[in-house]
C-alpha cells in the first residue's frame, strides 16, 4: 500500500468511528495514535483500517474498531485508572486503553495470543500494559481491585469474581447473552450499596470459555 493510500484509509477509519457514534475526543485521539495494522496479521493486513472484525490466531477475532471505540467510551477511563481487560486477543483494545489509563492488565486463555500481543506492546513501547495467560473469569485477585473492567468475550451472565474486583464507583463494560447471536453490551456501575446495570446496544462477541486453552 502506498503512503497516500494508507493516509486515505486512516482518514476513512476515523470517519467510520465518528459516524458510528464514537465522539469522545480522548478515545478518538487514542484510536488515531494506535495503528491497528500490526494487530492484524497475514492475509487480512490490507483490511486493518476497515470497520470490521477480522480473524486472528487461535480461532479468535479482533473486534470491530467502532465497537472497540463504543466500549472504551462507555468505560469512561481516566488517566489515574487501573484497568483490567479480559480477552487480550490481538492486544488492540489493550493498546487503546493504555493511552487512557495509568495501568492496564490484560488476560487471555491462549498463551500464543498473549505472547504475540506482548511483542507488539514492546515494539510500540506501551510500557503500562501487563499481559497474562489465565482464565479471566476469575479476574486477577493479586492486582484487584480495579477502577475499570472490560470483558471482550461474551458470558451468559456477569462473572461474580469480576464484580467482586470492581472498586466502589468503578465501571465494568461487557457483552452478555444466552447465545452466540443474541448479546447485549452492558455497563455495570458499582455503588456503595450495590450494582447498577445499564443495557447499551446489541453486539456479537466470541464466547467466554472456561479454563486456560489446552492448545497452548
Ligand atoms: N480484545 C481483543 C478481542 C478479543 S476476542 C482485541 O482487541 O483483539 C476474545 C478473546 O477472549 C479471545 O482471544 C479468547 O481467547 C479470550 N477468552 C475467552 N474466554 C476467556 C477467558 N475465560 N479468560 C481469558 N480470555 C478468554
Amino acid at each position: 500500500m502506498s503512503q497516500d493510500d494508507l493516509a486515505e484509509q486512516k482518514m476513512r477509519f476515523m470517519f467510520a468511528l465518528r459516524s458510528k457514534g464514537v465522539t469522545d475526543a480522548r478515545v478518538l485521539t487514542a484510536m488515531e495514535s494506535i495503528d491497528r495494522g500490526p494487530f492484524v496479521k497475514g492475509i487480512f493486513t490490507d483490511r486493518a483500517y476497515e470497520d470490521m472484525p477480522l480473524p486472528i490466531a487461535c480461532g479468535q477475532t479482533i473486534s470491530q474498531p467502532s465497537v472497540v471505540g463504543l466500549m472504551t467510551q462507555a468505560l469512561d477511563v481516566s488517566p489515574r485508572d487501573k484497568v483490567l481487560e479480559v480477552g487480550t486477543g490481538s492486544g488492540y483494545q489493550a493498546a487503546i486503553l493504555s493511552q487512557l489509563a495509568r495501568r492496564v492488565y490484560t488476560v487471555d486463555r491462549h498463551r500464543r495470543l498473549v505472547a504475540e500481543a506482548k511483542s507488539i506492546f514492546e515494539a510500540m513501547d506501551l510500557g503500562n500494559i501487563t499481559a497474562f495467560t489465565a482464565d479471566g473469569s476469575f479476574g486477577l485477585p493479586d492486582q484487584a481491585p480495579f477502577d475499570r473492567i472490560i470483558v471482550t468475550a461474551a458470558a451468559e451472565d456477569t462473572p461474580g469474581p469480576l464484580l467482586g474486583q470492581l472498586k466502589v464507583g468503578g465501571i465494568m463494560v461487557l457483552p452478555v447473552g444466552q447465545s452466540d447471536t443474541v448479546q447485549s453490551m452492558i455497563k455495570v456501575t458499582r455503588s456503595e450499596t450495590g450494582f447498577d446495570y445499564q443495557e447499551l446496544r446489541p453486539v456479537r462477541f466470541v464466547p467466554l470459555l472456561e479454563g486456560v486453552a489446552r492448545d497452548n
